[in-house]
């Protein structure tokens, strides 16, 4: 599971006892809310995860933890949109003016809201959602920090001989791709000079096939050369798959931006 931690509270807001919430994502992707739902959900279940977990902590205690079918998050964060839409539309939300699922840039759900009188109904969604259970009602006693051993390893040894297999079987695999113009991979390998275009990267190889080349915002949306970069096999895994790559497809879409 993906555990993630609530809002702390830390005594420099007089109301943080009145709410929690997690937030999903640092920051929006293109193709905006949804898309960015979507992108973690994916992320996650690719990873082999099922659950998020959302922790509520204060002080000492967990008070919440609210254990969330992957499969469920996408519908619970819309229903809790919808559930503050519906909030703003009666008048209800007091002065706060936006929408609780949509915290500045990113995706957020709520675990309680008491800071008006109907706020609560945000967080309903969740907690009554089939499937959601929430693991601190499991734990009736405060938790108290209990210093822990952890100078053993509990993770029982791999028994490597068990992994895998000798002879590999073949299976048949149907897929569907974007066509691609190679006449486009062409151009973008020589304008690269056959070299990596990420700014202060430039590494190159000797033989043909060492560089990709990225389609920065997907080969769907564009098979261009303003929408690819030449990028070496570092760079185009930290393209897709870096924390920060949001960030860099930026930066490169900056550079191919210059070729359109
Ligand atoms: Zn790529
Ligand atoms: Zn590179």
């Amino acid at each position: 599971m993906r555990v993630r931690l609530c809002w702390r509270r830390d005594g420099r807001n007089p109301n943080e006892k009145k709410y929690a919430a997690a937030q999903l994502a640092a920051h929006l992707r293109q193709g905006g809310w949804d898309a960015t739902l979507e992108h973690i959900i994916s992320r996650d279940t690719k990873r082999g995860l099922t659950h998020n977990l959302l922790v509520q902590r204060d002080e000492g205690a967990i008070i919440f933890a609210a254990l969330i079918p992957i499969d469920s998050l996408h519908a619970i964060w819309n229903r809790q949109r919808e559930v503050s839409d519906d909030l703003q539309r009666r008048g209800l939300k007091g002065q706060a003016k936006k929408n609780h699922a949509q915290n500045g840039t990113s995706p957020t759900v709520w675990l309680q809201d008491d800071r008006t009188p109907s706020g609560h109904e945000v967080a309903d969604a969740l907690w009554h959602w089939p499937g959601v259970i929430d693991l601190a009602m499991l734990t009736p006693f405060l938790m108290e920090s209990v210093p822990t051993d952890d100078t053993y390893d509990d993770c029982p040894l791999p028994d490597y001989l068990s992994l895998g297999r000798d002879e590999g079987e073949r299976v048949p695999v149907v897929r569907s791709e974007v066509r691609r113009d190679p006449h486009v991979r062409r151009a973008v390998l020589e304008r690269a000079g056959f070299a990596c275009e990420r700014e202060g990267c430039g590494e190159r190889r000797d033989f043909p096939g060492f560089l990709d080349v990225h389609h920065i915002l997907g080969a769907e949306k564009s098979d261009r050369v303003y929408n690819c970069v030449a990028l070496c096999p570092c760079c185009h895994r930290e393209a897709h798959y870096a924390p920060y790559a949001d960030d860099l497809n930026k930066q490169l879409l900056e550079h191919a931006k210059r070729f359109g």
